[in-house]
């Protein structure tokens, strides 16, 4: 059946940079210091101050600008934006209107619902600008209890605008992990929600589809989205509640002011809140403080050279190289740089890519997440670790077996083949299990009859007897030889 509506789906991402200053001052940027200790007259808005720009955190958005793939403007400059709020104590934010540093860039997204699996999610510009101040109100006392924190006015803030390219609200959703994942392999933002240094705005509207063709509601800003997932079930919400507002009354765009609406969590809904501001409100003019930017080509050039390998490329490069399926290598890259090396040692050293990044993820990962601690404290090497994947490749050692050796190395700190000794595991040839295997066969014909007239599972019987003959073989191992040695018999 084909879905009433499609969905339109443009985000507005701010994003602080990872500078240890402020864009226009000194002062610290470091999250969590007691209220308005990290201000000084110039990011406080005192008269007759003057910005100076930090270098470093204009770097850090270029980076970002060439990592998604933008035109960088050779001559950027600083403007006004002027409101009135008391997060804001200058009444303007420094910010960037006309001449943005960076345009046209896009995001390649995987996403099972687009042609050929991928999408590329236009970036119309991304501008630098400092933060805000944050206004704590005491709402659930109903109080008129609001205070000031100007510890974050300042911070360097990079703006992200995409184009309305995305389709689904799980689009959106995958969008912003790709992108936070690329600003953590860049360096440039640690884009941690909770501590809002990533921040996310969404304008939504459907197309419904009638007999005339389709028929677009009124764009909605969807704010107040507190992580990934409410990005995702509040864009979901507003996508059916703009549906069957469309039922109702048939609105049509033009009719409906462009409305803002702020999601709520835990209503599970969005409603409406003030009116958008149209940008002639803010009234822009040139910052006459700050002087112009300007890029060489130089600089441009030597700031990609420095991008490294960013995560669409890098997945890419491991299912190429190690023959890696699209969910093993976005599980390795998701987990950052230092797991995808740790990999590809292991990978490199024991000789098979699938088997080293099963490992990973389920014996490496489930400690470091038990644990609560990164792979530079994990305690096997890759090295130590692919001795051990290395012999059960080679099948000398059986996984279960595996596992047991790997939790002796993860206590004892001992190589694989230490552990092994000390467990009293001892290698069977292959000669011995052929041997044990015709030995079963033989005084066993009714298991033989039952496997060769199609009940493969009777073969665990053969099995179940080999492992107490022997307790060191691989019971993966004994079956197959066994069912092998039977099929020849026939
Ligand atoms: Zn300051
Ligand atoms: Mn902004």
């Amino acid at each position: 059946m084909e879905k009433p509506y499609e969905i339109v789906i443009g985000l507005e991402v701010h994003v602080q940079l990872l500078t240890r200053s402020k864009l226009f001052c000194g002062c610290s940027t470091e999250f969590g210091a007691p209220p308005n200790t990290q201000t000084c007259p110039v990011c406080i808005g005192m008269p007759g101050v003057l910005p100076v720009m930090n270098r470093h955190a204009f770097e850090l958005a270029l980076k970002t600008a060439c990592a998604l793939n933008c035109e960088i403007a050779p001559f950027t400059k600083w403007d006004r934006k002027n409101y009135y709020y008391p997060d804001l104590p200058k009444n303007y934010q420094i910010s960037q209107y006309d001449l943005p540093f960076s345009r046209n860039g896009y995001l390649e997204i995987r996403s099972p619902e687009a042609e050929g699996g991928r999408r590329r999610i236009g970036i119309i510009r991304v501008h630098l600008e400092e933060d805000a101040g944050k206004s704590m109100h005491d709402e659930k006392a109903g109080r008129a209890d609001s205070r000031i924190d100007l510890n974050r006015a300042g911070t360097p803030l990079l703006e992200i605008v995409t184009r309305p390219d995305l389709r689904s609200p799980t689009e959106a959703k995958v969008f912003l992990q790709e992108l936070k994942l690329l600003l953590n392999y860049l360096g440039v933002s640690d884009c941690n929600m909770q501590e809002g240094s990533l921040r996310v705005d969404a304008n939504i509207n459907i197309r419904v589809n009638t007999p005339d063709g389709p028929v677009p509601t009124p764009i909605v800003e969807v704010k107040n989205m507190n992580s990934f997932r409410a990005v995702e079930r509040a864009l979901a919400y507003e996508a059916e509640r703009q549906y069957q507002e469309f039922l109702q009354t048939g609105k049509r765009l033009g009719e409906v002011p462009k409305q803002t609406r702020g999601w709520d969590d835990e209503a599970e809904v969005t409603r409406p809140q003030r009116t958008k501001e149209e940008s002639s409100d803010y009234r822009y003019f040139p910052e006459p403080d700050l002087v112009p930017v300007v890029v060489t080509e130089a600089e441009i050039a030597r700031i990609r050279a420095s991008l490294g390998e960013l995560p669409a490329a890098l997945r890419e490069r491991l299912e190429r190289s190690y023959g890696l399926t699209a969910y093993d290598s976005d599980v390795l890259v998701s987990q950052g740089r230092p797991v995808v090396d740790y990999f590809e040692v292991l990978a490199q050293r024991c000789g098979e890519g699938k088997l080293a990044a099963n490992w990973v993820q389920q014996e490496v990962l489930r400690y470091l997440n038990e644990k609560q601690v990164g792979i530079e404290s994990f305690p096997i090497p890759a090295e130590r670790l692919a001795e051990l994947l290395a012999m059960i490749r080679e099948r000398t050692l059986d996984t279960r077996r595996g596992r047991e050796v790997f939790a002796r190395m993860l206590t004892t700190g001992e190589t694989a083949t230490e552990a092994l000794a000390a467990l009293g595991f001892v290698d069977v040839s292959d000669e011995e299990i052929h041997a044990l295997c015709r030995k079963l066969i033989a005084e066993n014909p009714k298991t033989v009859a039952d496997v060769k007239a199609g009940k493969i599972k009777a073969v665990g019987g053969l099995v179940g007897q080999a492992k107490k003959i022997n307790p060191h073989v691989d019971p993966a191992k004994v079956r197959e030889v066994c069912l092998r040695l039977i099929g020849e018999l026939a």
